[in-house]
């Protein structure tokens, strides 16, 4: 078996390749390296099995060629941190929408599984906790960018779906939640390696907003495995799945977890949301994905949580040379 992962070079798809590479299969990696980093899979490129082009994931070319090599596609390649789709709305909605459109034409072409990686964003602001995958979705105005990604996301689920329903393309997709793990990077605004970073360097820990807000970790292990099962599969074709964990902590609990799991001095600081990230901004208070339906299907069960996560993420940050 030979899987393309687009966007294999970043966080949650370079840790796919790895998963895919210790099960024997092959893998090619495609991804134009805005997000990703090449650091991620140099450890990947001694390994016969692995190959990778630097491409942008709109080149239908590229795609075509590449699809025509591999038995299914992970389509991870989007643009992902808050931070950045606040700052970069064109590009995020462009790289969405146009990247998740070039590869399910390029699968139905030669009829290869797609997985396409979604998004808790697209609950929005739903208070109806836990999320589940048929629960009605709360998207705020057109005004805040941060719902340019949850609507742009959701326009490939449906996208997604109708290729599914009307050529027939099997397609299944995988809604994550807050992943983390070793080699995310905290440039787009991740809380975990901003945390584990702040607290290894004794800087203020920023916690924004007033910290209350909570959320659920799942170990990026745990998704990846998940992801290769819901695309083994032959009953998941056509459906939605939540993908993450279900303990929730605050952030302020999470600032102070990781504090005391440094041993850092570091203060805890409470920075408001219009200085975070844009005047307006608005956060959502919790987001827990409901895992019946994929605990059911494929027997799904985290093996990691957030302490072991947390030590993980300490230990890659503590080992990572500085710049
Ligand atoms: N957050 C924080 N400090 C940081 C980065 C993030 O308090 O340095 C907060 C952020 O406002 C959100 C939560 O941590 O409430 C999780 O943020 P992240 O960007 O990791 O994921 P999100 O759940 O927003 O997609």
């Amino acid at each position: 078996m030979k899987a393309l992962i687009t966007g294999g070079s970043g966080f949650v798809g370079s840790h796919l390749a790895e998963a895919l590479l210790a099960r024997g299969e092959s893998v090619l990696v495609l991804d134009d390296l805005s997000t990703g980093s090449i650091t991620n899979i140099a450890h990947l490129k001694k390994d016969p099995k692995f190959a990778y082009i630097i491409d942008d994931v709109t080149n239908r070319r590229v795609l075509a060629e590449a699809g025509d090599e591999c038995d299914v596609i992970y389509h991870l390649a989007a643009a992902v941190g808050v931070r950045l789709v606040v700052e970069s709305p064109v590009r995020t909605i462009e790289t969405n929408l146009d990247g998740t459109q070039a590869v399910l034409e390029a699968a139905a072409k030669k009829r290869k599984k797609v997985l396409l990686a979604s998004t808790s964003e697209v609950y929005g602001k739903s208070a109806k906790i836990p999320f589940s995958e048929t629960d009605d979705l709360l998207i705020g105005p057109s005004n805040k960018g941060r719902w340019s990604y949850a609507c742009s996301k959701l326009m490939d689920e449906f996208l997604g779906i109708a290729f599914w329903k009307e050529r027939k393309l099997p397609v299944v997709i995988a809604r994550l939640f807050n992943t983390v793990g070793p080699r995310q990077t905290g440039r787009y605004g991740m809380v975990i390696p901003n945390f584990v970073r702040q607290a290894l360097a004794g800087q203020p820990i920023t916690v924004y907003g007033n910290g209350k807000q909570q959320r659920a970790f799942g170990h990026v292990q745990d998704v990846v495995g998940a992801l290769i099962q819901l695309m083994e599969r032959e009953d998941t074709v056509g459906e939605v799945f939540n993908v993450g964990n279900d303990v929730e902590i605050t952030i302020e609990g999470l600032a102070r977890l990781v504090k005391e799991m440094t041993g850092s001095a570091s203060e805890i600081v409470y920075v408001p949301y219009d200085e975070a990230y844009e005047e307006g901004f608005e956060d959502m208070l919790r987001r827990v994905p409901d895992l019946t339906k994929i605990k059911q299907r494929i027997g799904y069960q985290p093996r990691y949580q957030l302490r072991d996560i947390l030590q993980h993420v300490i230990a890659y940050e503590r080992a990572r040379p500085k710049l």
